[in-house]
């Protein structure tokens, strides 16, 4: 596979492949650890709570928590420039607030977000305007009326 340009994500890199190829297939996956079920998210070599070294992916539910997020209205880099405004943030998993994401929020007005209202997973094409192909990513939006 071609190895795709700043800033999208290289889908084929093994840490991460299990991840990219979840949101292909619409599952947000985590690696877990087989020996005590923690998920561990960065992926890890070893699990960070008790050092297995056998790390499954995992699907879970795609609900969580906000946990924080920004309102980015210029562009740090201009490869950016064309998905401005945007909304970068850190999600809590529901099945471990320990497991903390960072993604991006959709389908929301920045103005009206809240701390550690729910949100949940959705599946959205991650694409810039100056960078061929386009890759499924997770992405996430508060649950109406959750
Ligand atoms: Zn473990």
């Amino acid at each position: 596979m071609k190895h795709p340009g700043f800033p999208l994500p290289d889908t084929s890199w093994e840490p991460t492949r299990g991840f990219w190829e979840g949101a292909a297939a619409s599952e947000l996956r985590i690696p877990r650890c087989d020996a005590c079920g923690s998920l561990n998210w960065y992926p890890p070599p070893a699990c960070r709570h008790c050092g297995g070294e056998a790390l499954t992916w995992r699907a879970v539910s795609g609900r969580g928590q906000l946990f924080s997020w920004s309102h980015v209205t210029r562009a740090l880099f201009k490869e950016y420039a064309s998905k401005a405004p945007y909304i970068p943030g850190i999600v809590v998993l529901d099945e471990d607030p320990r497991v903390r994401l960072v993604t991006l929020l959709v389908d929301c007005n920045p103005e009206g977000l809240v701390v550690d209202e729910p949100v949940e997973c959705v599946f959205r094409p991650l694409s810039f305007s100056e960078i061929e192909g386009e890759v499924i990513a997770p992405m996430f939006r508060p649950i109406q009326g959750g």
